[in-house]
């Protein structure tokens, strides 16, 4: 495999999706041991869900955190908080690349570890096992930051990612399946930036704007690809 010197590059990004976590042993949710296959994500996991049911939809989310918990970040996620310069844009909710240690990520589907009032506009972080409250200071239930079926995206975030992507010269997918939209338009929007664009993913994804496919795990890819040359 080619090494990649990453000071040859002005902007690299790193763009994740489940695949990175699944080898930590999150949980992906589509496929084999997908939660989607498990839970009825309209019970769960949408706006109409946590208006019937909050106290239900954010039990279930503390046991999605505790599940993520019980992973660890993988030596590809230590890879990538190696490199701070580099940008990560993730599609991931779960908080592993800061685990790891990355700084500014930019999380296009929110996270699990934050939570907002819909009545005040209140916004509160939360890393534990159990959320310390389900209740805003105001009274309101909280509501998880995370971009459920059939929510709108952050357009403020997708901006910022899409002004990061738009001015990349290395752009590496690791772990989408490109089928979620519209940030499986992101590998193309940085081939038509002219970054050269690497996937890392032991399946083929479909997506054409890759100038490199490496077929492997992130774990193992990710340092044999950044390992300095002998
Ligand atoms: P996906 O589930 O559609 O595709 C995962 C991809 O990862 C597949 O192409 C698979 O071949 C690949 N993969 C599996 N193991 C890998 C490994 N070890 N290294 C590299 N690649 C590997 O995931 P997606 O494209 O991210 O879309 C799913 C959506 O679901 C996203 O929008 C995301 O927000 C959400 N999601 C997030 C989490 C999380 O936070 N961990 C988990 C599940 C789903």
């Amino acid at each position: 495999m080619k090494k990649i010197n990453p000071t040859a590059y002005q902007r690299i990004v790193f763009f994740t999706g489940a695949g990175m976590s699944a080898e930590s042993g999150v949980p992906t949710y589509r496929g084999a041991g997908g939660i989607w296959r498990a839970y009825d994500f309209a019970e769960y996991a949408c706006q109409e869900a946590f208006e019937r049911n909050p106290e239900k939809v954010l039990r279930f989310h503390e046991l999605r955190r505790q599940a993520v918990l019980d992973c660890q970040p993988h030596a590809g996620h230590r890879v990538i908080a190696g490199m701070p310069e580099a940008f990560v844009v993730t599609q991931n909710i779960d908080g592993m690349h800061q685990r790891a240690g990355s700084e500014g990520v930019i999380e296009l589907h929110g996270s699990l570890w934050r939570l907002r009032c819909e009545r005040c506009g209140a916004a509160r972080e939360d890393y534990g096992r159990k959320y310390e409250t389900l209740r805003c200071e105001c009274g309101h239930w909280l509501r998880p930051a995370i971009t459920w079926f059939g929510d709108m995206l952050d357009e403020a975030v997708m901006r910022k990612a899409s002004e990061i992507i738009d001015s990349c010269d290395l752009f590496i997918g690791i772990g989408t399946s490109g089928t979620v939209w519209p940030a499986a338009g992101f590998p193309e929007l940085a081939w038509q930036a002219g970054a050269h664009c690497i996937e890392i993913n032991p399946e083929p994804s479909g997506e054409a704007c890759y100038h490199q496919s490496i077929r492997g795990k992130a774990g193992s890819v990710l340092p044999e690809l950044f390992a300095a040359e002998q």
